[in-house]
C-alpha cells in the first residue's frame, strides 16, 4: 500500500499520534514508510518503535527527509512552536496536515510562509481500529494532489468528509470530542447496571453491544435518531419510563450546552 507518495512523517508521538499509526499499519501501510518525533520523551519514542515497527528519531530534518505527508500531532499550545521547527527541513510538496483543534489555515500559514501544502484535519481515536471519522479543509493554495494525498490516508483509517473550515470548531465537539461523550453515558450505565446487581463482565458485554449495535442501526439504516428511538419506546413501557427520566433530568438540553460549549472552547485555542 505504499510508495514514495506516502512517506509519513509525525511530529507529535502522544495518544493521537498512536492511534493513528495503529489504524495505518493495520490497514497494510509498511510501518517503515513512518517516521516519528516528539521533543523529549525518547522512552515513548521506542515504546512506538518497538510496539508497531515505524522509524523513530529526536532530530527533524531526520525524520522529515523524503516525507511526503507530515502529520502535526501536537497540542493546540506546541503547534506555533513545532510548525516553525519543521518549516528549514519541508520537502517543497510535502503536505502539511493539523490534527490540532483549535488551529486555523492561516495560524499554519504564518509559520510556513510560503509552503502552499497544509491541511487540517479533525479525526477521532477511533482511527485505532480504522473506525474514525475525519474531517478535512484544504488551504485553498493546496493543490488537489497533496490534498487528495492527505485524504487518502484518513480514508485508510475511516471515514472522511470534507467541510469548510468555518465548520471545524462544530466538528471538533461532535466528531472529535464526541467518544468522550458516548463512553460517559456507558460509564454511567455501567454504574446502574452494579446497583441492580449485574455482574461487572455481563455488564460490560451487555452495554458494549448495545452501543455497537445503536451505531449500526444509525449508519445501516439511515434513519434519524428520533425515529429508532421511537421504534423501541412503546407507550408506558420500560424504555419509555427510563426516557422520561432522562428527560426530566433535562439531559437532552445538557448534551446540547455541552456541544456548544466544546465548540467554544476549540474557538478559544485559536
Ligand atoms: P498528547 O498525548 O499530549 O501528545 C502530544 C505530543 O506532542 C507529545 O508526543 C509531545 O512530545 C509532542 N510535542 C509537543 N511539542 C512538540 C514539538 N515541538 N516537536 C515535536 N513533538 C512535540 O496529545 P494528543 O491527545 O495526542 O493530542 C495531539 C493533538 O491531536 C492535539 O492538538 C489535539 O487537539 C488533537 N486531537 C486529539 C484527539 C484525541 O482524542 N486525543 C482527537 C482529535 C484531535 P513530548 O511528550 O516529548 O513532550
Amino acid at each position: 500500500m505504499t510508495g514514495p507518495d506516502t512517506t509519513l512523517a509525525l511530529i507529535g508521538a502522544g495518544k493521537m499520534a498512536e492511534c493513528l499509526i495503529a489504524g495505518w499499519v493495520e490497514a497494510g501501510f509498511d510501518p517503515r514508510a513512518i517516521a516519528v518525533t516528539n521533543r523529549r520523551n525518547d522512552g515513548r519514542l521506542a515504546e512506538l518503535a518497538g510496539r508497531y515497527g515505524v522509524r523513530a528519531a529526536r532530530d527533524k530534518a531526520t525524520v522529515l527527509k523524503g516525507a511526503r505527508v507530515v502529520l502535526m500531532a501536537v497540542k493546540p499550545a506546541d503547534m506555533a512552536t513545532a510548525l516553525e521547527q519543521v518549516a528549514p527541513h519541508l520537502e517543497p510538496g510535502a503536505v502539511v496536515v493539523s490534527v490540532a483543534a483549535g488551529i486555523r489555515l492561516a495560524d499554519m500559514a504564518r509559520r510556513l510562509p510560503g509552503h502552499p501544502h497544509l491541511v487540517r484535519a479533525m479525526p477521532n481515536t477511533a482511527s485505532r481500529l480504522r473506525q474514525a471519522v475525519t474531517a478535512l479543509c484544504a488551504a485553498p493554495t493546496c493543490s488537489p494532489e497533496a490534498s487528495a494525498r492527505a485524504r487518502w490516508l484518513f480514508d485508510q483509517v475511516g471515514a472522511t468528509v470534507e467541510v469548510g473550515e468555518e465548520a471545524f470548531d462544530a466538528v471538533t465537539a461532535l466528531s472529535g470530542s464526541g467518544p468522550a461523550y458516548v463512553y460517559l453515558l456507558v460509564e454511567a450505565m455501567l454504574e446502574a447496571a452494579r446497583d441492580l446487581g449485574l455482574p461487572d463482565g455481563v455488564a460490560r458485554d451487555l452495554a458494549v453491544w448495545t452501543v455497537v449495535g445503536a451505531g449500526s442501526m444509525l449508519r445501516e439504516t439511515g434513519l434519524p435518531p428520533a425515529e429508532l428511538r421511537r421504534q423501541v419506546t412503546s407507550p408506558n413501557g420500560t424504555t419509555a419510563a427510563a426516557i422520561a427520566v432522562l428527560e426530566e433530568m433535562a439531559v437532552p438540553v445538557a448534551v446540547r450546552r455541552a456541544v456548544k460549549r466544546a465548540a467554544a472552547r476549540a474557538a478559544e485555542l485559536a
